[in-house]
C-alpha cells in the first residue's frame, strides 16, 4: 500500500501520469489525446479529445456482468413504498425517459430543469439527460418559487420536469403548484413541463399545451432504445446552483470526462465502494452530494445505490440503521446535522440493528464538531470519516483515504488533502503559506483537478472574479473557508472567511467558539454570531439547543446553564471568546441543506432585516431567535 502522502505527492508532481492511470477506471469511446490542457488559466480542460458518456459508464457498461444486480433501491418512509431496479431495468427506464424528452424536443446541449422529490423518476431523468447530452439542472425540491424562477432564468431550460407533490414528515408538499408560480415569475419559462403524478395532489391544475403527463407519455415509449451520445470530455454535463448560504447562488458547470474519472477514483481510494456493494447516501438529489454520491459515483462503480425519501427520525430514529441492516449497506454518507438530530434521540436505536456490513460512515457538508464526531464513532464502533468539499469541487478536497492508506482519524478533522488538489493555507494579509497551527485561507493552486467546476454557467468572467481574485499576488482558487494544519499534517476547517468575529482586535472564527460551546455536555448544537459592540467592536452571541431541555424550565436553570457554557468557552479558548449571552432555543435556523443561517441570526441580533430567506428550512426557527433576543432584552 502506498502512503497517502506519497499518493498525493505523485498526483501533483506527476499530474499527467497520475490522472492517465485514474482515467482507466472509466470507459472511453474515443481515447483522449491530452490529459490536461491548461493553456488558458485558470480554466482547466481534462482528457481533451476523449469521448465518453456518464450514463454509459453508470449503466450500459455494467449490463453484461451485473444486469440482474440491483442498481437503484428506492425506500420511502413518506409514502411507504419500496421499489428496486436492476441495472437492466434501470437501463430500460432511462432509455424510455430519454425517448420521452426527445419527443418533447430536447436535444444535446439543451437544459432541463428537474424539480422533483426523491423518487426513482428523478434519477431516470438525470441519467436520461446525461445519455443524450442534455444538461440537467436539478433544483432542490423545497426551494421557494422565487428561488426556482431565478434558477430557471439563469439556465433557460427547454423542458422542466416535476411531480404533483412530495412529502415531508408525512405532510404533502405541492411541487406542481409551486412550479406554476415559479413559471409565472420567470422571464424565460420552458415550453413544456413534464409531470409525474404520484396521486399526492388530486386537484392538480394542468396548463393546456404546456403540461404533459409523464405516465401517459411513458406508455408510448415502452421499450424505447436510445443510444448514448458520445461527448467530448469537456462538454457540460450539468449545472448545479450552490446552496446560497452566503448569498447569490452561482451556477456551477461541470464537465463529463473529468467528473466521471474523479468520481470513479474517489469511490476507489476514498469511499472504498466496490462493484456489487451497496452505498447509502442520505442527501438529496438536489444537492451536489446527491448528484455525486446517490446517482453517479455508486453506479459508475457498479454498486447498488439507495434513494431514501424521508427523514432520519420517522417512523423512529432507527430507520437509517434498519436500512443499513436490511440492505447490507457497506458505505454510508450523511451530514453532521443529521447526526446531531440523532444524538438527541435514544441511543438504543443504534444498538438495535446488525450493522456488520457497514465499513465506514462519511460525513460532510458543514463542520463536524468534535463531541458529535466522538459520539457517533463510539456509538457505531466504526471509523467515521469527516470530509470537506464544496458544490464547486464535486468531490472531496480534504479526507481520509482508507483505500490508499488507513490513517488514524483525529476527531474534528477531515484529515488530509485529497489527491489532485494542490491545497495551500495562505495568510490573508500577504498570501504567504501559513505556519503549522496558523489560521489561514484554504486555497487551491490551479489547475483544479478533474471533476471540479469548469466555469460559472454562461459567465466565465464571474468564475475568475469570484473564485480566483482573493489574492492580488497570484491566481489561486479560494474556498472562502478558514483552516489550519497541525504539526502532524491534519487539517481543520474553522468556518467561512466571512464568519469571523473581531473581538477587540482578536479575530475569532464562529466555528471555534461553536466548538467550544458544544463541549458542554448538555449542548446538542449551537450557532455563534458576532454582533456590534460599542466597546469591543464585536462580541459573540451564542444560540444553543440543549440536549436535556428540562434544565431550562426556570430562569434560574437557564442562568445556570448559561454560566456553565461561558465557563466551558473560557476554559477552551479563553475569556476573549466568551459569548456576551447564551440564548436557548429548541431549533436553529438552517438552510434546506442543513447549514446554519448565521447571516440571518446576526441580522436579527443587530436589529436588521434578515434578507432573503427562501432557502430556510423552518421559519419557526427565526421566530425563536427573535423571541430569545426579546426575552433577554427584557430581562
Ligand atoms: P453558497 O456557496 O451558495 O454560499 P454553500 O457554500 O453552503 O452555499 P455548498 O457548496 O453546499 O454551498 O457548501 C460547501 C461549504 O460547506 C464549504 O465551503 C464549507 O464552508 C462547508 N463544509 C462542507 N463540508 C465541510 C466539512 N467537512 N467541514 C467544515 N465545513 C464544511
Ligand atoms: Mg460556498
Amino acid at each position: 500500500m502506498a502512503s497517502v502522502k506519497e499518493f498525493h505527492r505523485r498526483s501533483i508532481e506527476d499530474r499527467e501520469s497520475f490522472w492517465r492511470e485514474q482515467a482507466a477506471l472509466v470507459h472511453w469511446h474515443k481515447p483522449f489525446s491530452r490529459v490536461l490542457d491548461y493553456s488558458r488559466p485558470p480554466f482547466a480542460k481534462w482528457f481533451v479529445g476523449g469521448e465518453t458518456n456518464l450514463c454509459h459508464n453508470a449503466l450500459d457498461r455494467h449490463l453484461a456482468e451485473r444486469g440482474d444486480q440491483a442498481a437503484l433501491v428506492y425506500v420511502s418512509t413518506e409514502v411507504n413504498e419500496e421499489r428496486s431496479y436492476t441495472y437492466r431495468e434501470l437501463h430500460a427506464e432511462v432509455q424510455r425517459a430519454a425517448a420521452m424528452m426527445q419527443s418533447l424536443g430536447v436535444k444535446k446541449g439543451d437544459r432541463v430543469v428537474i424539480y422533483m422529490p426523491m423518487i426513482p423518476e428523478a434519477c431516470f431523468a438525470m441519467l436520461a439527460c446525461a445519455r443524450i447530452g442534455a444538461i440537467h439542472s436539478v433544483v432542490f425540491g423545497g426551494f421557494a418559487a422565487a428561488s426556482l424562477a431565478a434558477r430557471i432564468d439563469d439556465a433557460r431550460p427547454k423542458l422542466m420536469l416535476t411531480a404533483d407533490g412530495g412529502s415531508r414528515m408525512g405532510k404533502v408538499v405541492l411541487y406542481k403548484a409551486l412550479v406554476d408560480e415559479a413559471l409565472r415569475l420567470a422571464k424565460h419559462p420552458p415550453e413544456k413541463v413534464l409531470i409525474y403524478r404520484r396521486g399526492l395532489d388530486p386537484n392538480m391544475p394542468a396548463a393546456a399545451g404546456r403540461d404533459v403527463d409523464w405516465k401517459a407519455l411513458a406508455a408510448r415509449h415502452e421499450g424505447a432504445q436510445v443510444p448514448c451520445a458520445w461527448l467530448e470530455s469537456n462538454e457540460p454535463s450539468y449545472i448545479l446552483y450552490t446552496s446560497g448560504t452566503t448569498g447569490q447562488p452561482k451556477g456551477v458547470q461541470r464537465d463529463v470526462g473529468g467528473y466521471a474519472v474523479a468520481l470513479a477514483a474517489s469511490m476507489k481510494h476514498i469511499f472504498c465502494g466496490g462493484p456489487g456493494e451497496t452505498m447509502f447516501t442520505t442527501s438529496d438529489i438536489g444537492w451536489v452530494v446527491g448528484h455525486s454520491y446517490i446517482v453517479y459515483a455508486p453506479l459508475i462503480a457498479g454498486m447498488t445505490t439507495i434513494l431514501y425519501e424521508g427523514v432520519p427520525i420517522r417512523p423512529d430514529a432507527g430507520i437509517w440503521w434498519k436500512i443499513v441492516q436490511d440492505r447490507r449497506v457497506n458505505v454510508m454518507f450523511s451530514a453532521p446535522t443529521a447526526i446531531r438530530v440523532l444524538k438527541k434521540q435514544d441511543p438504543a436505536y443504534l444498538k438495535k440493528y446488525d450493522l456488520s456490513s457497514l465499513r465506514h460512515l462519511f460525513l460532510a457538508g458543514e463542520p463536524l464538531d468534535e463531541p458529535t464526531h466522538v459520539w457517533i464513532s463510539q456509538a457505531l464502533d466504526k471509523p467515521v470519516i469527516d470530509h470537506y468539499w464544496q458544490t464547486e469541487t464535486g468531490w472531496p478536497i480534504l479526507s481520509a483515504m482508507p483505500g490508499v492508506e488507513k490513517t488514524p482519524i483525529k476527531f474534528g478533522s477531515p484529515s488530509f488533502p485529497v489527491f489532485g488538489y494542490d491545497l495551500q493555507l495562505l495568510r490573508e494579509v500577504d498570501a504567504e503559506p501559513a505556519a503549522a497551527n496558523e489560521k489561514a485561507v484554504v486555497a487551491i493552486v490551479p489547475p483544479l483537478p478533474p471533476g471540479c467546476m469548469s466555469t460559472v454557467w454562461g459567465d466565465d468572467a464571474r468564475f475568475v472574479k469570484t473564485y480566483f481574485s482573493t489574492f492580488s499576488k497570484m491566481q489561486v482558487y479560494s474556498t472562502f473557508d478558514w483552516g489550519i494544519r497541525d504539526a502532524e499534517g491534519y487539517y481543520f476547517i474553522l468556518g467561512r472567511t466571512d464568519d469571523v468575529i473581531n473581538v477587540a482586535g482578536h479575530r475569532l472564527g464562529t466555528r471555534e467558539i461553536e466548538e467550544a460551546v458544544s463541549m458542554h455536555p448538555n449542548i446538542a448544537e449551537c450557532a455563534v454570531v458576532g454582533v456590534q459592540d460599542a466597546l469591543k467592536g464585536q462580541m459573540p452571541l451564542a444560540f444553543a439547543v440543549a440536549k436535556d431541555g428540562s434544565k431550562l424550565a426556570t430562569p434560574q436553570g437557564r442562568a445556570q446553564l448559561e454560566k456553565e457554557v461561558m465557563e466551558t468557552v473560557d476554559k477552551q479558548l479563553g475569556a476573549i471568546a466568551r459569548p456576551r449571552t447564551v440564548h436557548f432555543v429548541t431549533l436553529l435556523p438552517k438552510t434546506r441543506s442543513g447549514k446554519t443561517l448565521r447571516r440571518a441570526i446576526q441580522a436579527l441580533a443587530e436589529g436588521r432585516d434578515p434578507g432573503d430567506l427562501t432557502t430556510i428550512e423552518d421559519p419557526g426557527a427565526l421566530e425563536q431567535i427573535r423571541n430569545a433576543l426579546k426575552e433577554k432584552a427584557a430581562a
